[in-house]
């Protein structure tokens, strides 16, 4: 099975390649050059089972079963739950999907603890030996860090903007005691720590000279491992009865990843509800066609502070019927003046494709936050909650609603307690972080720099 980038230009690459790349050479996302179709998931199937039968799939010729089955192991043996993503009852017809039983505690445990397995083991058979970048306003890096620590084959370097994370998600990145994870505090806001990454890359002398790499929400292996879950949630309700998702949205790679599962043939039907906070780029996509740079504002919910999410560019392939000039052609005008219309010939179908939207503001975030609470007795967290606010929102349906939970309530104990007056404690398993000591190095926001520091390591390990 190939993977063709959605800007067309770049030639067909396998599976391991398009997860080791990231990026497509000609700037766009890879994506399989068809669907493949997926027998669905069994409602007596492990998760372990579905998962290795379907990356199995995405995989194609460039892993062996074996291999993935061991990968999808090791991965979601590090998870509390053994249903990995468990549903639980919420509302009547209404269940939430609980994707945060991963070591750090975020749903991008889920696709993370895969590509760190992966990673480990081609890289490992190669002898090659690459350096992972990834820039973080919180809960990429934590993921990262658990997924990458003391892989033998990786360095990773997290660049997180000094005093501008969380103290919980801080910890999550800096007490894995692997020699190998690299936390640089940078002097400056998340978007200097995302300029730094992307000028790394822009450098192809220097991206080549140290193998970088990127694990962000644009890579493919992340849609790919979190597919699962749907098929997953599927089997449990019942393999035929229609599902109406209810996802909280950012970078949009969560919610991509059920429209996959919908193409593969995993899903009964396609009804998902994109749940943004107050930067709503995202739904004005779907409702107007428009998309437009705007500044990213803080909410409650920081990890959908998202300005134009990246993986809409996926759906927008599709449904500009895989032309990827056109797609090509919108996002260079979106890049020259800052906005861009969608086609006439895009809007029509992007309106059928099952997606659609929900604007949640900041206020309404923290009162669904004690609303839920006083309704089921649980502490949601922020970004959850977006989610279960949307829902409440949403006309009767014969359908079943499953909210995904994206992250744990004491990710964000902050928000937690200024909503409900509530403490949300680290789980037991969790408790041992706080006595290890964080390691992380404060530097500048000195491209020069950074980069000599990467190169430092790449040499002292060659
Ligand atoms: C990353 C993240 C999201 C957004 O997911 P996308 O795939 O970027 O849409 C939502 N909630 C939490 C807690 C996250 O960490």
């Amino acid at each position: 099975m190939k993977y063709v980038s959605t800007r067309g230009h770049s030639e067909p690459v396998d599976f391991v390649e398009a997860c080791l790349t990231g990026l497509a050479p000609d700037g766009g996302l890879y994506v399989p050059e068809s669907w493949p179709q997926i027998a669905p998931a069994k409602p007596n199937e492990s998760y372990i089972d579905v998962a290795t039968r379907i990356l199995n799939t995405f995989a194609g010729d460039a892993l062996s079963d074996e291999d993935v089955r061991g990968l999808c192991e090791r991965a979601y043996a590090s998870f509390s739950h053994h249903s990995v993503t468990p549903l639980t009852q919420c509302g009547p017809n209404t269940f939430m999907m609980e994707l945060h039983h991963g070591p750090t505690l975020a749903f991008k445990d889920v696709a993370m603890q895969f590509i760190g397995q992966l990673y480990d083991l081609v890289l490992g058979r190669r002898g090659q030996r690459m350096s992972v970048v990834c820039a973080t306003s919180g809960d990429t890096g934590g993921a990262a860090a658990a997924a990458f620590a003391g892989a033998a084959s990786v360095d990773l370097y997290i660049l997180h903007p000094h005093e501008r994370v969380s103290p919980v998600q801080r910890l999550f990145m800096t007490t894995t005691g692997a020699s190998n994870v690299h936390n640089l505090a940078v002097d400056g806001d998340f978007d200097d720590c995302q300029s730094l990454v992307k000028s790394m890359f822009a450098d192809k002398a220097f991206a080549a000279e140290v193998s970088l790499s990127g694990v962000n929400s644009i890579n493919w292996a992340r849609i790919a491992a979190q597919t699962v879950y749907y098929a997953a949630a599927q089997a449990a309700i019942g393999p035929d009865r229609p599902i109406r998702f209810v996802v909280p949205s950012g970078n949009m790679g969560d919610a991509f990843a059920g429209y996959v599962a919908a193409r593969c043939g995993l899903l009964s039907g396609f009804e998902l509800v994109c749940a943004v906070n107050e930067n709503k780029t995202l739904a004005t996509l779907l409702n107007d066609g428009l998309m437009q740079r705007e500044q990213a504002v803080a909410t409650p919910s920081p990890a959908m502070d998202i300005s134009v999410p990246s993986n809409f560019e996926r759906l927008f392939f599709e449904v500009a019927g895989r032309d990827g000039e056109t797609v090509r052609r919108t996002y260079d005008q979106y890049r020259q003046s800052g906005s861009a219309i969608l086609p006439d010939s895009v809007r029509g179908p992007l309106g059928c494709t099952g997606f659609s939207s929900a604007v949640i503001n900041n206020g309404d975030t923290l009162a669904e936050m004690r609303t839920f609470k006083q309704l089921t007795g649980a502490l949601i967290c922020p970004h959850t909650a977006v989610g279960t606010a949307a829902e409440r929102r949403l006309p009767p349906s014969e359908a079943t609603t499953v909210i995904l939970s994206t992250a744990h309530a004491a990710k964000f104990p902050e928000t937690v307690l200024e909503a409900t007056g509530d403490d949300a404690p680290l789980p037991k398993r969790c408790s041992e972080l706080k006595a290890r000591g964080e390691v992380y190095e404060r530097v500048a926001n000195d491209l020069k720099l950074i980069k000599d520091q990467i190169r430092g390591h790449m040499t002292a390990e060659a």
